[in-house]
């Protein structure tokens, strides 16, 4: 049996591919949905957060870039634009919320994705496994 709401969270980097091929497949015929958050940097360094904030027109900058990126993505596995998300503000948080409002029954995530102070906080994959009511898909990426 496909599941039925499949969402895959996709950090846009160069594995995003594979962790959408496999959300496509455990999907069958059933439409997927795209999330991709937009952090401020001090989920990544783990500095206070008026110190980690990114410039407003910097924020737009990145916004911009990250919504080229995940309308790419879209286009080439399908995804009509009303099920591409593009949230902002901590990763894990902002996919758990969108997997309870959406009704999604897997969430399909990378079991790593960019490398570094990441790693300080314990990545996105744990914390959506540990917190999600749904089921949940690591796709094994390698690195
Ligand atoms: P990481 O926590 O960076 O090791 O990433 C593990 C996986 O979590 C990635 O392969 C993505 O599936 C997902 N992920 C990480 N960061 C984001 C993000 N900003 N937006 C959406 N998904 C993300």
């Amino acid at each position: 049996m496909p599941y039925k709401k499949v969402l895959a969270a996709v950090d846009v980097a160069a594995e995003s591919d594979h962790i959408v091929e496999k959300a496509r497949a455990v999907a069958g015929d059933n439409p997927i949905s795209l999330v991709h958050v937009l952090e401020p940097a001090f989920f990544y360094y783990g500095l206070e957060p008026g110190l980690g904030a990114i410039p407003g027109n910097l924020e737009q900058e990145l916004l911009a870039q990250a919504e080229v990126a995940l309308n790419g993505l879209g286009e080439t596995f399908e995804v009509a634009a009303d099920h591409q998300y593009l949230e902002r503000g901590h990763a894990p948080t902002q996919i758990l919320r969108l997997a309870e409002d959406s009704g999604t029954d897997l969430i399909v995530v990378g079991s790593h994705g960019r490398q570094g102070m990441r790693l300080l906080l314990g990545s996105t994959a744990n914390a959506v496994l540990h917190g999600a009511r749904c089921d949940v898909l690591a796709v094994r990426v390698e690195g």
